[in-house]
């Protein structure tokens, strides 16, 4: 397969010179880019060939030899045409420019917000019921409060950056292609501090624990995720502090099994209240009262006292409490009580032992 003429690919004349090369490819680039053309092959394919011309038309060696040996020469000299994603690793810049999403700063750059954090806070049953005040201590960095952060000693102020002009970002021009990258000797903060601050030794920041109090509202559950905005950590002493998340869990209760709102409790009543009917105590999260099991309860049978459950989270009202009972059979009678279901088993007509 014979490979197309680079002049002709970009449209140039064969003595072209860099700019006229390089504002043909920058036009070629625009047209076929393939964020202009989502899913069109033909497209990508034109947009590959016209980056291998360029690559190949931008560098004044491999122009020569192309010039001289056609491509032969030039698989001659090891070079391979680009795939797709070295085109995009090669070319990045100069499409984001084009593009306008590359994301190069000029100035100083601004302290980037501090990275969250995450604590993990168990919490009774009951706390999670109806809310609670928890004070938690978190080990995070804080502003040096001799210098406010910025790491200078109180009086003296920072000098722009010579190795990048302030910008905090260093540019290397080759060819077409802008590179940029963050400036070695200020790191990026555009300053250079000549007499840094005697108590964070110009760190701007100090570790510190910080005893955080954290409102529980009523209704968490586990899994439950609460915000402490600005209570995370610091990137640097002037940067805005991340956020704060608790994750919450709940432990279990002796008795009641949470479902959301709900609260579920196992009661066991005897065969003989099942069977006549009986005014019960039961437990609630307020503690205990007196309900009434209806004659005939079955094991099993449910009943629902509402509103009596966990407040729902951030909603006005309350789940409900589900009784549930479990009906228990004496394992040993005496005989007074065995004569006496012996004579109700009669009068039933049930057969016994
Ligand atoms: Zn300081
Ligand atoms: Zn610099």
């Amino acid at each position: 397969m014979s490979k197309p003429d680079y002049y002709e690919v970009l449209g140039v004349d064969r003595n072209a010179d860099d700019g006229t090369i390089k504002k043909a490819y920058r036009k070629l680039a625009l047209k076929y880019h393939p964020d202009r053309n989502p899913d069109d092959k033909q497209a990508e394919e034109q947009f590959k060939t016209c980056s291998e011309a360029y690559e190949v038309l931008r560098d004044a060696e491999k122009r020569k030899i192309y010039d001289t040996y056609g491509h032969a020469g030039l698989s001659g000299q090891g070079f391979r045409p680009s795939g797709m994603d070295d085109i995009f690793s090669n070319f990045g810049d100069v499409l984001g420019d084009l593009f306008g999403f590359g994301g190069r700063g000029g100035g100083r750059r601004r302290p980037a917000r501090g990275p969250d954090l995450r604590y993990d806070l168990e919490i009774d049953f009951e706390e999670a019921v109806f809310g609670t005040k928890k004070s938690i201590e978190v080990p995070r960095h804080a502003a040096c409060e001799t210098c406010n952060g910025n790491g200078m000693k109180p009086g003296t102020k920072a000098k722009p950056c010579g190795g990048c002009g302030g910008r905090g970002q260093v540019f290397h021009q080759q060819g077409f292609f802008t590179l940029s990258t963050t400036c070695p000797q200020c790191r990026g903060g555009g300053e250079i501090i000549d007499s840094p601050c005697t108590t964070c030794r110009g760190a701007g920041r100090k570790r510190v624990v910080r005893d955080v109090t954290v409102k529980i509202p009523a209704g968490v559950d586990s899994g439950t995720r609460l915000r402490l905005k600005n209570e995370g950590e610091l990137a640097q002493g002037t940067s805005q502090p991340g956020d704060l998340y608790v994750f919450v869990s709940v432990r279990e209760h002796k008795q009641f099994v949470r479902d959301g709102s709900d609260i579920h409790v196992p009661v066991e009543i005897s065969f003989v209240q099942a069977a006549l009917g009986a005014s019960i105590e039961i437990p609630t999260l307020e503690g205990s009262e007196s309900i009434d099991v209806a004659s005939g309860t079955q094991h099993g049978d449910r009943v629902v006292l509402g509103r009596k459950g966990v407040p729902r989270l951030q909603r006005s009202g309350r789940g409900d409490l589900i009784v549930h009972f479990k009906v228990t059979i004496p394992t040993e009678l005496s005989d007074e009580q065995a004569a006496i279901l012996r004579e109700f088993a009669t009068s039933a007509d049930i057969s016994t032992a």
